[in-house]
């Protein structure tokens, strides 16, 4: 996960307050030294550090913590309200215009992910709006880009206007706006060039374009990767071109949080989205009080049900649950769950979404890999149709076969059978309401 080392190292510098009935200055001034060292170490710019830890102590030392009853408790209110307002409030959308086209112009410097950001926001603004993109292909100077965004206009089935790479960006763009007014397109995107650093002519050609396309959306794309260094070129292109907002990539990557951390505070210019993957379905609303809650291992279930609700289908989900009323679920029903979860993506990652999940340590052990899942797949599928959909009747001897069948031990199906039992058990008391068990796994 990203930001995982900060994560740990705030918790850390936290946990010791927690509990607390009484909280000293000693205290304090402990876990704001160590707060400060996590964000340094996870490349956030000094300045924000040292703004975030004044804030922090002021409030901390404030009436708000010394006459609450659970001074710990509020600390780390305060350090989530801070985390929150360093990488901006709520979530920002993309500024619509009020007659069409609205245009987005696409800024950033060279293997940010620019031309791949460009496809996911048409493939984004198609699925939310049913929009009607056209993309321009402006980048005239590395080789590969106009061939680039064909290739992903093609698989959206998303107009690209490109006169590949003799002509000026300027008429490029001049002559791609000409045919979405003709076309009558709702969005342009336009992907311009980048260079490995900001220079003059790059920022004097991106003027220009903005002059001709006088885009309602400049929106830098920005490597989250790069840490803290992100934060200086998006500075440096707000500058020249006053930015309208960042996309942060790559942040499924091992990034350490300086990017996202500084950004916003340094640019005062918000974080519009987030691409965590390569696929073009990988770009994500950024909501800073989530990704704060993440850092803080408080979970993030707002967008656990999102994604849920996203990838799961309502008519499964619907007769799931009345499998579960009646007691009638069985393995395939399991492996169909399993298929499920599996497309929400990594499950260690969903996981720690939830809240109390994340640093639990009754599941720091527990490593569901998608290896684990191919096993349980092989086991089921090593028993008979009546085996599945009645796990009763597994017999030691079924058992045995069901082991060579899948090449598993038999220690692995007795537990397999045992843990499918289990949930099944525990499934029924959720859909009656008695989620004790549940409420106590989960540390409530
Ligand atoms: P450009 O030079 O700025 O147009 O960059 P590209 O769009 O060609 O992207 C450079 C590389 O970064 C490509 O290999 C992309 O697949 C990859 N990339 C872009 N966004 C992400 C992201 O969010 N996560 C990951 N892992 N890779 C990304």
């Amino acid at each position: 996960m990203a930001f995982e080392g900060l994560s740990e190292r705030i918790q850390n510098a936290l946990s010791g307050l927690r509990k607390k009935g009484k909280v000293t200055q000693t205290d304090i001034n402990q876990a704001t030294r160590e707060i400060r060292l996590a964000l340094l170490e996870a490349d956030v710019n000094f300045k924000v550090v040292k703004e975030f830890i004044a804030k922090i102590k002021e409030r901390a030392l404030g009436s708000e913590v010394l006459d609450s009853l659970t001074p710990g408790q509020q600390i780390i209110k305060i350090v989530n309200e801070e985390l929150t307002q360093m990488m901006g409030e709520s979530a920002v959308a993309l500024n619509k215009s009020d007659k069409i086209p609205t245009v987005i112009m696409m800024v950033g410097l060279q293997g940010t992910g620019k031309t791949t950001t460009a496809g996911k926001l048409a493939n984004r603004l198609m699925a939310e709006q049913k929009a009607r993109p056209l993309l321009i292909a402006a980048d005239i100077y590395r080789p590969a880009a106009v061939d680039q965004l064909k290739v992903i206009g093609n698989q959206l089935e998303v107009p690209v206007y490109e006169e590949g790479v003799n002509n000026s960006a300027e008429d490029i763009v001049r002559h791609g706006m000409q045919q979405a007014k003709e076309n009558k397109n709702d969005y342009v995107i336009i992907d311009t060039a980048g260079r490995l650093e900001i220079d003059e002519s790059l920022m004097d050609e991106l003027k220009n374009v903005k002059e001709i396309a006088q885009p309602d959306n400049i929106v830098l794309v920005a490597d989250a990767m790069t840490g803290q260094a992100a934060a200086t070129v998006a500075d440096g292109f707000n500058q020249a071109l006053d930015i309208t907002g960042v996309i942060l990539t790559k942040l499924d990557g091992d990034t350490r949080g300086g990017a996202a951390l500084s950004i916003r505070s340094i640019t005062n210019k918000p974080i519009l989205y987030v691409g965590e993957g390569e696929k073009l379905s990988d770009l994500d609303i950024f909501h800073p009080d989530r990704m704060s809650n993440r850092i803080l291992g408080m979970g993030d279930m707002m967008s656990l049900i999102e994604k849920a609700q996203q990838d799961y289908d309502e008519k499964n989900a619907q007769e799931l649950a009345e499998k579960m009323r009646e007691n009638t679920f069985d393995f395939n029903d399991f492996i169909a769950q399993m298929d499920q979860i599996q497309s929400m993506g990594p499950i260690d990652e969903l996981m720690k979404m939830i809240p109390g999940m994340a640093n639990n340590p009754a599941l720091q052990n527990i490593n569901i890999g998608e290896k684990d899942i191919a096993h349980l797949k092989a086991i089921v599928y090593s028993m008979t149709p009546e085996e599945r959909e009645n796990p009763d009747i597994l017999t030691p001897s079924r058992r045995r076969r069901i082991a060579a069948g899948s090449g598993r031990n038999i220690q692995e199906i007795h537990r397999m059978i045992k843990q499918f039992k289990q949930s099944k058990e525990m499934m029924q008391k959720v859909s009656k309401g008695n989620t004790s068990d549940l409420e106590g796994m989960l540390g409530g």
